[in-house]
């Protein structure tokens, strides 16, 4: 079985403790990373651990903050093991001058490389056994998941010899930490708090829990997640994850940062993957890695969907459907059905406008696209047989059915609206993808004028459904998604701003 194991880095011996003392049970090991302390009491940190740890002091050349000269380092490592520690943690560059340790201790030898992931994996797991770790760890930098394939394919030969952790660093790495059970690993780390963590990439150990469902993970467990880049402020993560949940499924969902897809989907159908979410940049590029493409995606010229069964990779769009539906059911709360032959201003002419240009295209819908740049405007209403306009010739224009397709009003800058307030009427219908927040100006300025309204959110909920039905065979617990992504998206906005 796979430890969860939290790393602490507070400042002195009773923050450590109690710490520790409020850590939850699932947590099976501690690690205290001595170097981060500014006062310890070692006896007293020792004697009241209440559960198993890992004695960490680490040095500046490895990423820790100790400065103290090494053979104070090591002595503090030594005596904790005479106290009784489990485990000391000693760097491979280190490890022959630490000496012999009690019999009730393991070593972990550790290589950590802050810099990238290096090509000989093996052959630095391979000096690590030979100087006598009871426990291998290697933790690496990952740019992408290019450099994640490598640490999984590492566990997945070793993990099974003699004690293992391998882990990728940085955003990229989290799927690493994440199937450390999944690949046999000794253990992997959880931050305490987020803002808290050790080394960069760690998961809150609340979200390992809640979100990603740790201690039920396995070696069966299916693995999904989104191919994005930037993967981030992906909300995908915690909505699928809650529809995993609530049906109890054997299923994770993770953020996959990819720079190169067809590399990645050769590395990662062998380790387990079922099912992707796939969103910018890579929706056109994916679809000539497709076995078979469903015709709205071939239609598009983009899919945001791939199921791999039975060794083939199916891709299809569920995008464009999701938005007509959200649409579809405004339009008739507002008595407006059919779509065909209504007059439609979609404002906007990027990938979203795109989805939505073709799906209302193929109902009928009379459409005109407005786009601040008139002539990727005129582009994609030459492609979909639509008119054009700019944005300050829209207001001229009366129609039954208006969409924000531009990321105007979008956290945190929220106060904006595209559409100007005189062109919202009563018994019209307003759409606006932009789902963070839920409520833009423009929806909030809608209903004022007495107009039925729809969200990017409801969008967002038909998408991902679709999307975990065609996976998973079972009725997506719609509710339950949509829950999850609007408390993902309130705690997005309750974190401080950090520009860009
Ligand atoms: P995109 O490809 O980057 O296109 C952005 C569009 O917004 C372009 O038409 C752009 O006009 C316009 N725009 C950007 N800033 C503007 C400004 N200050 N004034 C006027 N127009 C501006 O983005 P996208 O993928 O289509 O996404 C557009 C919106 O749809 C985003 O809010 C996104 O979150 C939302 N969306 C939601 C879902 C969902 O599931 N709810 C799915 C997809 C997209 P130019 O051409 O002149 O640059």
């Amino acid at each position: 079985m796979t430890h969860l194991c939290v790393s602490l880095t507070e400042p002195d011996t009773t923050a450590m403790l109690e710490a520790m003392r409020e850590l939850p049970p699932e947590v099976g090991l501690v690690e205290l990373r001595l170097d981060a302390m500014e006062s310890c009491r070692l006896e007293e940190l020792v004697a009241g651990r209440g559960r198993p740890v890992i004695v960490t002091n680490r040095p500046q050349r490895e990423g820790g903050r100790c400065r103290a000269p090494e053979a104070e380092r090591l002595g503090l490592l030594r005596r904790a093991a005479e106290l009784g520690a489990e485990y000391v943690d000693i760097e491979l560059d280190a490890a022959s001058h630490l000496g012999d340790l009690p019999a009730g201790t393991q070593r972990i030898i550790s290589y950590h490389n802050f810099d990238e992931t290096p090509g000989d994996l093996e052959a630095v797991l391979r000096r690590i056994r030979a100087a006598g770790a009871d426990v291998a760890k290697l933790a690496a930098m990952a740019r992408d998941m290019g450099d994640v394939a490598p640490v999984l394919e590492l566990l997945c030969r070793h993990a099974a010899e003699a004690p293992l952790i391998a882990l990728s660093m940085g955003e990229a790495g989290i799927p690493t930490r994440v199937l450390a059970g999944k690949f046999g690993a000794f253990l992997t780390y959880a931050s305490r708090a987020a803002g808290r963590e050790a080394a960069p990439g760690q998961v809150p150990v609340d979200e390992m829990l809640s979100m990603y469902r740790l201690p039920q993970l396995g070696k069966d467990t299916a693995v999904y997640g989104v191919a994005a880049n930037p993967v981030g402020h992906s909300m995908s993560p915690a909505v699928h994850n809650a529809a995993f949940a609530a049906l109890g499924l054997d299923a994770v969902y993770l953020p996959f940062l990819v720079t190169d897809p067809a590399a990645f989907l050769g590395d990662f159908e062998p380790l387990g993957l079922r099912g992707l979410s796939v969103t910018i940049p890579h929706k056109e590029a994916m679809l000539a890695l497709m076995d078979e493409v469903d015709e709205t995606a071939r239609r598009v010229g983009a899919l945001n969907t791939v199921h791999i069964r039975d060794g083939r990779r199916y891709g299809c769009n569920t995008d464009v459907r999701a938005a007509v539906d959200a649409i579809r059911d405004a339009a008739a709360r507002a008595g407006i059905r059919p779509l065909a032959g209504r007059r439609v201003l979609i404002v906007g002419a990027g990938g979203g406008a795109r989805a939505i240009a073709c799906g209302l295209r193929r109902e009928g819908a009379d459409l005109v696209i407005a786009n601040r740049t008139v002539s990727r405007g005129q582009a994609l209403a030459r492609e979909v047989g639509a008119d054009a306009c700019g944005l300050e010739e829209m207001t001229r224009l009366r129609p039954e059915i208006i969409v924000n397709a531009t990321s105007v009003g979008m956290w945190p800058r929220t106060e904006r609206t595209p559409v100007p307030a005189e062109m919202l009427r009563g018994g019209m219908v307003v759409f606006d993808a932009v789902y963070n927040p839920p409520r833009t100006r423009l929806l909030r300025e809608a209903e004022q004028a007495n107009a039925t309204t729809a969200g990017g959110l409801d969008w967002f909920v038909n998408q991902a459904a679709a999307q975990f039905e065609l996976w998973t065979g079972r009725p997506a617990p719609r509710e339950v998604m949509r829950e999850a992504l609007e408390t993902g998206l309130a705690r997005m906005r309750d974190r401080p701003a950090t520009g860009g």
